[in-house]
Parts: C-alpha cells; structure tokens; sequence
C-alpha cells in the first residue's frame, strides 16, 4: 500500500488541479502524463486489479433494514435498462482524456437477463472449468459478508450488457495494422474503468434498497489463471454470461458478435430479483460467424498480426496473449496510459458492427 501513496502522491505532483468532477485522469489538463508506466497509478491498478482481483473498493453495504419496506416496487427488466442506457448516455466518466476530450467511449447498449437457476451455468463449468461460478455461488458470498441468507437460485437473476464501441474508435482501430489505435488503447482503459465505476453506483442503489447484488469481477473472489482446457480464463466471464442471455454468439477470433457487432467491452453483475430472459439464445454458439457458418470470410484472421487465428486451430489464445501483453510497452510509450490491448480481429471485418448481413 505504501507504495501506491508513494506513487500517488508523484502523480498527483504533476496533474493540474481543474475541480473538474470526472476525477484525477480529467484533471491533467491538455497533455499527456510523464513517465506513464510510473505514473498512471489507475491503469497500474485497473490492469493488476483485473488479473488479481485487488483494488477494488470495499462492497456496499446491504441496507437490512430497506428489505422490510415492501411499499418500494421492485426493479423490473425496464428499470435496469433504462438505467443502463441513461448512464451511458449521461455519465460524466463515459470519456476519453486527452486528446479526446468529451468524446463519448460507448454507444448506446443492449441488455440482457438470465435467471440464477438457468442451467447453462453447469455447462460453464463443465465448457470453462469448475472454477466458473455460479450466480448463487458469487451471491452466497455477498449474502454471507452482509450477514443474511443466501437466496436460492430461483430468486437470482443476471443483468448482462454490452457497450458498443464508438464509431470514431472503430474507424482508428480498422486503420491500425500492428498496435492498437490510440482511442482503443483509451477505450480498453477508461472504458473498463466506466464499466466498473457505473455497476457499482448501481449495485450500491440496489444494497442501499436492501437488494442484494454483486459485480463477481470487482470483488476479491476475481482472479485470472492459465487453466490446462482453456488456458487463460478468469472465474466470471462477462462473455460467457453475455451468449447465455441471448446478447450474441462467438466469432472466429473468440469475440462475441452481436446485433452491434463485436467491437464493444461487456459487463454483467448478479442481482437478487426475479427477472425475465429478453433475448432468445442461439444454440448455434457460432450462429453469426459466417466462417462457421459455411461462408467465406476470415478477415479476422487476415487482421492478425500474429497469425494467432487459422482455419484449422481457430484462435490460440497463447498467441493472442502474447501479443496483448507486449501491447503494454506500446500503450505506454506512444499513448501514456498503463493498458494493453490489441482488437485489430474485432475492426475491419464483417462482424465489426453489426451481425454480418448473410446470417440475419
Ligand atoms: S471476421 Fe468473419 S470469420 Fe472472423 S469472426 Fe467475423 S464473421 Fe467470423
Ligand atoms: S486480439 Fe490481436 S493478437 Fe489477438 S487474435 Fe485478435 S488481432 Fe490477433
């Protein structure tokens, strides 16, 4: 901890003082940051937090006494896409820093439920590993940090979402050939910090009117590993959770492609409602690619600067990681952010922003 402070109080020597409410990364006014990979202490710790599940702020409290006030309505479907969709469309911190000051990160999203005792979640376990969780697993856990019972799997839902990439940030990425452009690089970093900054303001309402909920990836239960089937997977995938709600099936190079393509970041979070599927769910897993489904195509491939995906082996996530892990040094030098990234695959190709046309 001691040396965060440290590094905190470097960063917060060379930032400018603005009062701008989006925070500490809004505050360094019309430059970049120095000596990002010692001073980018959000992307240091949004990049380690992912992998290891540290960082996180505490879990809000459930607010026990709420859950007896049965006047309040409960959330229903509307109530959690309408608060998706304004949050995305109004939030202060869906935006790019220097020099893309104020332009959004995210489009509008779509949204997703699954109910808590859907059986897919035992075939995650046996497709991803044991180490996938079930809804009621992740929600036992916050049921038991607050002190109550957990609720079965039948009175648990998941609300999934995906959050379409900026049509800007897509055009830079298609131009990209070896690094990710500039504004992907931003999106990778700001984007996963939104994501998580927005489910937590709503799960914080939902503990705050005695509904229990979690966000499985920002609690310390979240950890990424290399597993021998899989190689490496982490104990809640947003991707996963995103097909299981009807949102989209998986592409060649393993994105998901949806109704707005496969350029966007996902995200879920487990709430204690009953709430109704929206969506119907592909049993095709591969139902929108068109290589799988008989067609030519394999841009994504072409995309590759690794060859990491083949018609033969479809896409090796060991070459692919590679590649994203050295993103780093890159991210670093030329955009001043501490973030990999690469989703060279997911622009430039047919599924980039919308089902490709063959297979509506
Ligand atoms: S680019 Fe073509 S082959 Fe690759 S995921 Fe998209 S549709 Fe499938
Ligand atoms: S993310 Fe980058 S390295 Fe990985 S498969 Fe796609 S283009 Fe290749």
């Amino acid at each position: 901890m001691q040396y965060w402070a440290f590094y905190e109080a470097i960063n917060m020597n060379m930032i400018e003082e603005t009062g701008d409410p989006m925070g500490k990364r809004r505050r360094m006014k019309d430059r970049y940051r120095r000596a990002s990979f010692l001073t980018d202490i959000e992307g240091m710790k949004n990049a380690i937090g992912e992998m290891r599940g540290m960082f996180f702020p505490k879990q809000p409290p459930l607010n026990i006494h709420a859950r007896k006030n049965i006047a309040m309505p409960l959330p229903d479907e509307s109530w959690f896409e309408n608060i998706l969709t304004d949050k995305i469309a109004h939030h202060p911190e869906n935006a790019m820093e220097y020099p893309f000051y104020d332009e959004p990160i995210f489009d509008a999203p779509l949204v997703g439920f699954i109910r808590g005792d859907d059986p897919i979640f035992h075939t995650f376990k046996e497709v991803i590993g044991p180490h996938h969780f079930t809804p009621w697993e992740i929600m036992k856990w916050q049921a038991e940090n607050n002190g109550v019972t957990a609720p079965e799997p039948e009175e648990i839902s998941v609300v999934s979402f995906v959050m379409p990439i900026s049509r800007n940030t897509r055009r830079d990425n298609a131009a990209a050939v070896d690094w990710p452009a500039e504004r992907w690089a931003q999106t990778r970093l700001l984007g996963e910090i939104f994501s998580q900054t927005m489910v937590r303001e709503i799960v914080t309402e939902l503990m705050g009117r005695g509904i229990l909920a979690v966000s499985p990836d920002v609690t310390p239960k979240f950890n990424k590993k290399r597993y021998p089937n899989v190689g490496w997977a982490s104990p809640w995938s947003h991707r996963h959770i995103a097909y299981a709600a009807g949102l989209g099936t998986f592409g060649m190079q393993d994105f998901l492609i949806t109704e707005k393509g496969c350029a966007h970041r996902l995200s879920s979070f487990v709430v204690n409602l009953k709430l109704t599927p929206n969506r119907k769910r592909q049993e095709d897993i591969h139902a929108y690619c068109l290589h799988h489904q008989g067609i030519s195509c394999l841009k994504c491939a072409a995309r590759c600067p690794v060859n990491a995906i083949t018609a033969e082996t479809a896409h090796n996530k060991e070459t692919c990681y590679q590649k994203v892990a050295d993103s780093l040094k890159y991210c670093n030098k030329n955009y001043h952010i501490f973030i990999y990234g690469c989703g060279l695959c997911a622009t430039d190709v047919p599924c980039e922003s919308e089902i490709p046309k063959p297979l509506r």
